[in-house]
């Protein structure tokens, strides 16, 4: 049984693929908050943007099978020749996503991603692997495609700079100081040209 809050076909928003068309897959739950506003303050993650409970979201539901989300996730994919991308997130996604939805999804032609706070080893056969580490959790995943750091936060670019990533951004923390935190984030890019920024344009464009 697959719990999605979920699925919509939208734009990549952030990282390396802004832009690209893609089926978000948003599974419900996470291993580093309930979700509620009352459990924030004592969460190991509590500067979570997403709401990822229950099921009742665009396209979210139950899916008994691997076979039965994949050919939902097919139909959502409204990007015609061009080659389907899911991306699988949550919540966090590796709670949920295993090999047979990966296998299943790949049946029907699709490029797989995931976007993990990185506390969990994933299934084989992933394309595309973004970390975004959290604080107060153990970092078990130190290598994909992408790190991408919330930032400013408990977790410091220099204590992750070292991982196995061809691939680094900096992403500013949303919020009342977004504004502040983009101005650090840009600071820290221009001192640490590895980095790059990453801004959330599918907020900041409104991108449905
Ligand atoms: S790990 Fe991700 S999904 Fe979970 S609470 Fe933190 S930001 Fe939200």
């Amino acid at each position: 049984m697959y719990r999605v809050k979920e699925l919509f076909y939208t734009l990549q928003g952030e990282g390396a693929r802004t832009g690209r068309v893609a089926v978000f897959c948003r599974f419900s739950g996470c291993n580093l908050w309930s979700g509620r506003e009352r459990d924030r303050a004592t969460a190991a993650c509590d500067f979570c943007d997403t709401d990822f409970v229950g099921t009742d979201g665009l396209g979210g539901g139950r899916f008994a099978t691997a076979d039965e989300l994949a050919d939902a996730i097919l139909g959502t994919w409204k990007g015609g020749a061009a080659a389907p991308y899911v991306v699988f997130t949550g919540g966090e996604p590796l709670l949920q996503l295993d090999e047979a939805l990966v296998a299943a999804c790949k049946k029907r032609g699709f490029e797989v991603a995931v976007e993990t706070n990185g506390t969990i080893e994933p299934p084989d056969g992933i394309d595309w692997i973004t970390v975004s580490p959290k604080p107060r959790s153990e970092l078990r995943l130190k290598t994909g495609q992408e790190l991408k750091l919330v930032f400013p936060q408990e977790v410091t670019p220099e204590s992750v700079a070292g991982l196995d990533f061809p691939l680094f951004f900096l992403q500013p923390l949303d919020g009342p100081d977004r504004q502040r935190n983009t101005e650090l984030a840009i600071a820290y890019c221009r001192e640490h040209p590895r980095w790059q920024l990453s801004v959330q344009t599918h907020k900041i464009l409104g991108i449905p």
